[in-house]
């Protein structure tokens, strides 16, 4: 076998056309036993198995940490294969699969008795996407599953937007991981629910609320809307309801804009310093000159919502790594990919901080 092991997980390369080849028929043949690899898409690294096979996705659960209550997507390669999982198809949702898919676009729709109870946590949906990533989807080809992936990391923490974050959580853990580079998205794919007329946001992503409501010339309901970090009383989505993305060191988001928030910001890092603690800063370009020796990573220009999705979690994962003791976040605007950027922030901060 040409492949690296860490602890045991098989390091899938795909450098070459050959080693594509084999590297995807041993990912398969992992897949059709029931074992577990993460795999690359757009948005993050997926923690895969056999959607349909109920002890290979119990695994999932296990080697997360992932609570019961948090369904999985379903991912698929054809609008075709949605018809093997859901038990109705409704119109809006072949309209936005045809703009939209391949990519960062998870559809909930009624489910077939077929699909697991523990794959769908016991909901009578299930929640499907076809991601853009060449590798999975040539992966759900030649294997012929829909296949379940959450985020390939350890509940609660960061998600994986490369292969090595996989590693860093889940080697010796799961069996094999498919290496297809860095993740272009950065965050996960939104979530839109179709149970209920009219549609409904579960979760900001990679398409953006925009995008959606120009596809379907028609309003959507932004159920993710004030959120706060912590319980909401009636989650629609049950992924809503926990802490995400969390840094070892405590995060404090800054919200709000202009001189304020960099203000906000600069005192608030003193103050630490003061404590004599290790400050961390994820801040935009145009806000990097302030803190000047200082451990600073940062998301690109404030103008470009799209770079900050795809920096995110490997910046929050290096400023843990670069042994930050307490980290302070430039809040970005809500819109655009800022949404999606600003959602994982707010899940992952100990303290929200409005300016
Ligand atoms: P993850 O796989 O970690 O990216 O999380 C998947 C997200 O999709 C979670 O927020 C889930 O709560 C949500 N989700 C999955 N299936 C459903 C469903 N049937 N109904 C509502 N939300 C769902
Ligand atoms: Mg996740």
């Amino acid at each position: 076998m040409p492949w690296e092991r860490v602890k045991n997980t098989v390091l899938l390369t795909a450098t070459s056309p050959q080693l594509e080849r084999d590297a995807l028929q041993y990912a398969c043949r992992l897949l059709q036993e029931g074992s577990l690899v993460a795999i690359p898409t757009e948005t993050v690294y997926g923690l895969g198995a056999d959607a349909l096979n109920p002890k290979a996705v119990e695994r999932i659960f296990q080697v997360k940490g992932r609570p019961a209550d948090n369904p999985l997507i379903v991912h698929v390669g054809s609008l075709e294969q949605v018809e093997t999982l859901a038990a109705e198809i409704p119109g809006r949702a072949v309209r936005l699969a045809r703009h939209f898919w391949p990519g960062p676009l998870t559809l909930v729709l009624p489910k077939l008795d077929r699909v697991p109870d523990i794959t769908t946590a016991g909901l009578s949906s299930v929640a499907i996407r076809m991601p853009a990533h060449p590798l999975a989807l040539k992966l759900i080809d030649v294997s012929g599953l829909s296949i379940a992936a959450p985020s390939a990391n350890l509940s609660g923490r960061p998600s994986p937007t490369r292969a090595e974050h996989v590693l860093e959580d889940l080697a010796g853990r799961i069996e094999a991981v498919l290496d297809g580079g860095p993740c272009p998205v950065g965050v996960e794919s939104t979530v839109l629910s179709l149970l209920a007329e009219p549609p409904v946001l579960l979760r900001p992503g990679g398409v953006t609320l925009e995008q959606l409501e120009a596809a379907l010339e028609e309003r959507i309901i932004d159920g993710t809307a004030p959120l706060d970090h912590g319980e909401i009383s009636k989650p629609l989505s049950p992924g809503m309801k926990y802490r995400h993305y969390a840094t070892e060191a405590p995060l404090y988001l800054v919200e709000g804009q202009g001189e304020r928030q960099l203000k906000q910001m600069l005192g608030l890092c003193e103050g630490f310093q003061v404590q004599g603690r290790k400050v961390g800063l994820l801040v935009t370009d145009e806000t990097v000159p302030f803190f000047p020796r200082l451990l600073v990573e940062s998301l690109g220009s404030r103008n470009n919502p799209p770079a900050a999705a795809a920096q995110l979690f490997q910046a929050l994962r290096r400023l843990d790594a670069r042994g930050a003791e307490v980290i302070i976040a430039e809040g970005l605007e809500d819109r655009d990919l800022g949404r999606a950027v600003m959602n994982r922030l707010r899940k992952a901060a100990v303290e929200i901080i409005k300016s």
